[in-house]
């Protein structure tokens, strides 16, 4: 259940499509993707990416295409992927053809800048051939011309028509399986724009807010845009666009699902402010046991605490933690003791409990 009440949509009205073997839509749990940042050119280095995308909790991998060499090793990438690969295609609606052809298990195509509707339909064909969907990627910034310079249209509406445009051409050709994605920086823009478009269509909805940042201006972005149109029931595959290595948008868009209970996610790091009290260095110790348990599959909540009078009670909800003391520091489990360690032996101690504890559940 969302943490929130006050949705508006509920998730199970979009239609579903399926990509690879994520489904998006139709009540199916929100998939979390990211891009790769190198080269497609270089295999080695896209697999890399999408390995650590996977391990961060990844579902889907997105690929630009921006050339005929690029697609060419799509086929290879396609082959060794562990998970689904989206062909994100500019300009050249036959670099479309060619990731298809590579095996490729989602299109995305920019209404802005993809052609006529005739090449669209050939697309569209093509992918219907392979049971393809084609994700609709409207932005801001790259609207098609006449749309954006027509001055009747607001910049929301003028998002919402270069979609209506390029869904027409594909159902005029048959075809259904549409993702659509309706992207600004203004995480405002980017709200209204999916709220107009969820209340005229039922087409599953990527969403995100395009070119956030890093840090935390990008993190704070993504989350209050992506919270507020999560919290009316829009909203089926997430993207966190940040200027940074893809697993942080995953772990990004993974955390922003987790704390709206949209999805359950591996370990959970929670650590105090520190005070006055604390007896050991949080800001140094917290960091290191995050690295060892970021990965960790199970959902486990893991507590580092600056004192042992108050770390184990405020920190009880937690399954395992440890609270500093004078030289000294408590692991505890549930609120509760459970032995006494030295300080220095904080971060193999607490890993070795939590191995215990994950493998005694
Ligand atoms: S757990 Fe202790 S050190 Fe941390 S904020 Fe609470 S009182 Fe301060």
């Amino acid at each position: 259940m969302n943490v929130m009440s006050n949705n508006i949509f509920t998730r199970d009205r979009t239609r579903r499509v399926v990509v690879g073997d994520v489904a998006i839509g139709g009540g199916a749990a929100i998939s979390v993707q990211s891009m790769a940042k190198v080269p497609t050119t270089d295999v080695s280095a896209v697999l890399k990416q999408c390995e650590d995308v996977l391990r961060a909790g990844g579902d889907l991998f997105r690929i630009s295409v921006p050339d005929e060499s690029s697609a060419a090793a799509l086929k290879e990438i396609v082959k060794n992927s562990p998970l689904p690969i989206i062909a994100d295609i500019h300009f050249d609606y036959r670099l479309a053809l060619l990731s298809l052809d590579a095996g490729v298990h989602k299109l995305r195509i920019n209404p802005g800048n993809i052609g006529s509707p005739e090449r669209v339909k050939i697309v569209a064909k093509e992918a219907a051939a392979r049971s393809v969907p084609i994700r609709i990627g409207v932005n801001s910034g790259s609207l098609p011309e006449d749309i954006a310079e027509d001055e009747n249209l607001s910049e929301v509406d003028a998002m919402v028509k270069a979609a209506e445009r390029e869904i027409s051409i594909l159902e005029d050709a048959g075809f259904f399986d549409i993702v659509v994605s309706l992207k600004s920086s203004s995480p405002a823009v980017t709200i209204e724009a999916n709220r107009k478009f969820a209340q005229k269509y039922n087409y599953p909805l990527h969403i995100g807010i395009t070119e956030s940042g890093f840090g935390e201006q990008g993190i704070v972005a993504s989350a209050v845009g992506l919270t507020l149109i999560l919290n009316e029931g829009i909203g089926d595959t997430v993207r966190v666009s940040l200027s940074e290595p893809p697993e942080n948008e995953i772990r990004v868009a993974r955390e922003i699902l987790r704390f709206l209970k949209l999805r359950k996610y591996g370990a959970r790091l929670i650590s105090c402010p520190t005070c006055a009290r604390s007896e050991g260095d949080i800001q140094q110790i917290a960091p290191k046991i995050f690295e060892r348990i970021k990965n960790i599959a199970e959902p486990i909540t893991v507590a580092v605490m600056g004192c042992v009078v108050n770390g184990p009670g405020e920190a009880k909800s937690a399954d395992i933690g440890v609270a500093c003391g004078k030289n000294q520091a408590l692991i505890f489990k549930n609120g509760k003791p459970l032995r006494k360690i030295a300080i220095d032996d904080i971060v193999d101690e607490l890993l070795c409990e939590i191995d215990d504890l994950i493998t005694n559940r």
